[in-house]
């Protein structure tokens, strides 16, 4: 649920992305601003080449922007060691992506604890995670399952439960059901929000699919390389 009085997870102040130089270059983002709080879900919308992926490079800290700020907790991306985006990569951001990324050499329990044992829990604890997680996204009975026995739905669902496994805060999913057919779309998407709701998330979704922003708290529309707050839109 939206709060206005929630602390931010994400903040981005003033950002701007330039791609090369002169007359080639492209400027993605010309001073954008936006402010996610906990707990909420957001959606992110604009034409094929907006930029949306690359706001969610730049939140997930995998880039620096050219100029202005991110704050993940609020503290400033640019102030952190390698060392402390990496720690906040695993302790505080989940990543679900078009493509599902699963190692094909693991079962789907193996997938989902594998966030959790490089961040250094016990084989137990990260499994008995994994298989709440599992539950959740209704997977429980192909948890033994390795992804090429999966369907493209429940590889994704597998994604998902992979990208809580370390009790983010705030998830980050570029065109999550982009790759699959409608139908299948619409469940992922519906097991995605449920999940994100009951762990008290904060989530922020990019999509091409308008329909979805009517499940969502909130909707960013990126526009001429400013992000617009469109609050609670309906299609
Ligand atoms: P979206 O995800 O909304 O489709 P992207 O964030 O992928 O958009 O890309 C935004 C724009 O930035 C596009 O015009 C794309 O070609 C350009 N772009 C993205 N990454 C790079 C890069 N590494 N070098 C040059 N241009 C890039
Ligand atoms: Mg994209």
């Amino acid at each position: 649920m939206s709060d206005a009085a929630a602390p931010p997870v994400l903040e981005v102040r003033n950002l701007v992305r330039s791609f090369g130089e002169g007359a080639a270059k492209l400027e993605v983002f010309k001073g954008a601003n936006a402010v996610i709080r906990r707990g909420e879900i957001v959606t992110l919308v604009g034409p094929s080449g907006a930029g949306k992926s690359s706001l969610l490079h730049i939140a997930g800290l995998l880039e620096a922007p050219t100029s202005g700020e991110v704050l993940i907790e609020g503290r400033a991306a640019a102030t952190l060691s390698d060392r402390e985006r990496t720690a906040i990569r695993r302790t505080a951001l989940g990543f679900v992506y078009q493509f599902h990324h699963l190692l094909p050499e693991f079962s789907a329990v193996e997938n989902v604890m594998m966030p959790q044992r490089i961040a250094g829990v016990s084989a137990a604890a990260a499994r008995a995670e994994a298989m709440r997680l599992l539950d959740l996204v209704g997977l429980t009975a192909r948890a033994s399952h390795r992804p090429a026995q999966l369907s493209g739905g429940e590889q994704q669902r597998v994604a998902i439960a992979r990208a809580l496994s370390n009790k983010p805060k705030l998830l980050l999913a570029d065109e999550p059901t982009g790759n699959l057919d409608p139908r299948t779309a619409d469940k992922v998407f519906e097991v995605l929000l449920d999940i994100v709701r009951r762990e008290g998330l904060a989530a922020l979704i990019a999509t091409h699919n308008h329909k979805l922003i009517n499940y969502t708290d909130r909707t960013l529309l990126l526009h001429e390389g400013k992000l617009v707050d469109g609050g609670k839109l309906t299609v």
